[in-house]
């Protein structure tokens, strides 16, 4: 079963109430307004996106003329499909291009403990080099070594190197002397690995800070489990308003997600939902394109 099968039943129920109606108009539209509106909030997108959703279907609902030739479920489902893209974006968002010439191209993971991030950097890793670009990663969690054998170990599966320094060492000094070694040996992009918590807290914040002053990314990624629910939208606004992201890894989409996470992203940040992880597998990471992930959901 597709993981969205759940919000486009949802969403069908809508659809369904509009039968045999001639027009949209402020009555007839409530109920299956209320469908949506369910709908969104089971599949756990958060609760502020949700309402300025529905606001959104509704105006266009009530203010549109009567389309001739267009039946006024297929009008509502237009609406839906309109808002959806905007939630996600309508086009797929690239990596920043940093054209600093002689410089690498540096990427800063961030996220919390489980997520997916360090086998995001492999993946992205990976991806990279099948672009024909040189790569380096860098490990910076000093609290956990068993991470930084894991990114050396996935390093050696995609054969990219992994500059690290041990436990002992600060992580933005790590980072510092990990940007250096790339410069001196040419290396068009880094991957820079950092350390999560389990949750938010005010020092993995002021280290993330600190890591980025001495990496200067020219993007930095929150990768986020597509599992996350409701408070999906706390945790990316927390992360941009402390750090600043330029767009998200969605990880684990192959898995029972009910999607909120990928609906929420953008709307809370402004900022893209760039890849998803779809596997375990080093391979496993596509582009975000928002347009099949609609297409997914409408059916
Ligand atoms: P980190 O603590 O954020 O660095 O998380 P890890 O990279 O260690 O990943 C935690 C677990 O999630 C591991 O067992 C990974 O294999 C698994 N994982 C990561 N990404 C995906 C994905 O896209 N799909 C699935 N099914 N599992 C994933």
């Amino acid at each position: 079963a597709d993981s969205f099968d759940n919000l486009s039943g949802g969403f069908k129920k809508a659809w369904d109430k509009l039968s045999g109606v001639q027009q949209l108009t402020q009555e007839n539209i409530k109920d299956p307004l209320k469908d949506i509106r369910r709908a969104l909030l089971e599949a756990d997108v958060s609760l502020p996106v949700v309402r300025q959703f529905v606001k959104k279907v509704e105006s266009k609902a009530v203010g549109t003329k009567v389309i001739r030739g267009i039946r006024p479920d297929q009008q509502l489902i237009k609406f839906v499909k309109d808002e959806l893209l905007d939630l996600m974006g309508s086009e797929r968002a690239p990596l920043e291009d940093p054209t600093r010439r002689g410089e690498p191209q540096v990427i800063l993971m961030a996220g919390l403990q489980g997520v997916g991030k360090t086998t995001a950097c492999g993946k992205l890793a990976l991806h990279l080099k099948k672009q024909g670009k040189t790569v380096q990663m860098i490990a910076t969690d000093v609290y956990r070594p068993a991470a930084i054998d894991q990114l050396r170990k996935l390093g050696e599966q995609v054969d990219v190197p992994v500059f690290e320094m041990g436990t002992s060492a600060k992580p933005a000094d790590i980072a510092r002397r990990g940007i250096q070694e790339a410069k001196k040996k040419k290396v068009d992009c880094v991957i820079v690995d950092t350390a999560g918590r389990l949750q938010i807290d005010d020092d993995m914040m002021t280290e993330l800070k600190n890591v980025k002053k001495a990496v200067k990314p020219s993007d930095t990624l929150l990768v986020v489990d597509a599992m996350t629910g409701q408070e999906a939208s706390s945790l990316v606004k927390s992360f941009n308003t402390d750090i600043g992201i330029t767009g998200a890894i969605l990880t684990k989409m192959d898995g029972d997600t009910r999607g909120g996470a990928a609906l929420t992203v953008k709307e809370i940040s402004g900022r893209p939902i760039k890849f998803v992880g779809v596997g375990e597998k080093m391979e496993a990471l596509e582009p975000f394109y928002p347009e099949r992930m609609v297409s997914r959901i409408l059916g």
